[in-house]
């Protein structure tokens, strides 16, 4: 089925066209006619396989429709994502799929000034897309009122009904209607979280597409046994040897990411970093340069493992294994989207094999290791421009060490 045959609005269709949408992914063709008929829905789908639109398009459609034969001008749905960049990319796809359709969707985030947000609230918008920060903040000023709520979507919803978030959703609960449409979408989920999500909704229907293997089957996915220390000798040589390509390395904390930029640095590898110490219009910037491609490699901390849609990265380093097992597939999920294809490497040190263990047990099957020959080891290791520069050093300093020796000689 194409989306021509579907009974939405012209303007709808010729947008989705615009994207390059012919055909509806597996995931948007399952979920589009129940969010048509109002049911609820848990749906778990591989990551890159078109969630954001399997909701954006039968909420944009409903809404239009309505607002043909009714007054109303009141915020209908809500969307709640974990992360700005996430909120920005969602409000995106919702922007471009309404395009010239009655319906106006906003975008509201911390960091920012609030002013722009609250202007355009009272100018009237029918759906919001949002982090929790803001949107309680403007909730307890009563510029948002979500009290004629008809949808409520959470994208990540494993991430958002996880332990930093629930206390959020559990106290939205208390001011949006009963009666409502509740969707979850996510790449994965759960046991636990799943009783949660359903104890959340009445009658969900469950949508779940490729359970078994939680890895995009796009993305090639294989381990290295590197130790700590000589992981930075092994990103360079990666790099070096794939100059042309995109890619994105994840790191356990923000200290790590600057660190191991500063190492990239002395072996004239040019990164970017981007971790929650960055204000919103450096994450923004840093993004935008890396979609433009001109720095290939991006050094990131887990704030981006989540529903980024960069497109073309053709490979994910995992430098340090993610400390929450799910966050590998979601690291892995940032390449092979859509129908690309995509690569993924994990360094793993001794420290990290009962994390290593802890991510095969949620894959339900062991990650593939990639043999490295221990020449090839040392190696790369040796011919490090970093080390070589080290050893330069070291060098030097036996110079100078020897120089002061014999001045010292000589006066005696
Ligand atoms: P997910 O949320 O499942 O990880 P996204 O919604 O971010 O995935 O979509 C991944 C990519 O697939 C995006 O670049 C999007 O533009 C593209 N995409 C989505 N639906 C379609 C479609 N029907 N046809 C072609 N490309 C699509
Ligand atoms: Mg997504």
């Amino acid at each position: 089925m194409k989306f021509s045959d579907y009974p939405f609005n012209a303007d709808i269709k010729f947008n989705l066209e615009k994207l390059g949408f012919k055909k509806p992914t597996d995931i948007q063709y399952k979920s589009i006619p129940p969010i048509l008929r109002g049911e609820d829905v848990l749906a778990i789908a591989q990551t890159g396989t078109g969630k954001t639109a399997a909701f954006a398009i039968p909420i944009i459609h409903k809404i239009h429709q309505d607002k043909a034969s009714k007054r109303t001008d009141f915020i209908k749905c809500i969307v709640m994502v974990p992360t700005h960049e996430l909120a920005l990319q969602v409000n995106e796809v919702f922007e471009k799929i309404a395009q010239k359709t009655r319906v106006k969707t906003l975008c509201i985030f911390g960091g920012v000034e609030q002013t722009e947000q609250i202007k355009s609230l009272y100018k009237g918008v029918d759906i919001v897309i949002a982090t929790p920060g803001r949107m309680f903040d403007l909730q307890h000023q009563g510029v948002l009122d979500l009290t004629r709520i008809e949808i409520l979507v959470l994208d990540e919803a494993d991430h958002m009904l996880d332990v930093g978030f629930i206390k959020d959703i559990r106290d939205m609960q208390r001011f949006l209607p009963k009666k409502r449409q509740t969707l979850f979408f996510s790449a994965t989920i759960d046991e636990k979280i799943k009783k949660l999500a359903y104890s959340l909704v009445s009658n969900a229907i469950r949508i779940q597409i490729s359970p078994k293997d939680p890895v995009s089957k796009n993305v090639q996915h294989a381990v290295a046994f590197i130790e700590m220390d000589d992981k930075r000798f092994f990103l360079e040589r990666i790099i070096n040897t794939h100059k042309d390509k995109k890619m994105l390395v994840f790191v356990r904390t923000k200290v790590r990411a600057e660190r191991v930029a500063k190492a990239m640095e002395r072996a004239d590898i040019d990164t970017l970093t981007m971790h929650s110490d960055k204000v919103h219009q450096e994450r923004i910037n840093v993004l935008e340069q890396f979609k433009q491609g001109k720095t290939k490699v991006l050094i990131a901390t887990d704030i981006n493992a989540r529903g980024i849609d960069i497109p073309n990265v053709d490979m994910v380093i995992n430098y340090d294994l993610p400390d929450e097992a799910e966050n590998y597939v979601h690291r892995v999920g940032r390449t092979g989207r859509g129908t690309k294809k995509g690569q993924a490497i994990s360094f793993c040190s001794k420290e990290e094999q009962a994390t290593l263990k802890k991510i095969e047990t949620f894959l339900h099957q062991p990650v593939t290791i990639l043999d490295l020959e221990k020449e090839d080891y040392m190696e790369t290791i040796s011919f490090s421009k970093e080390t070589m520069a080290n050893e330069n050093l070291k060098d030097l300093l036996k110079e100078v060490e020897m120089f002061e020796q014999s001045k010292k000689k000589k006066k005696k």
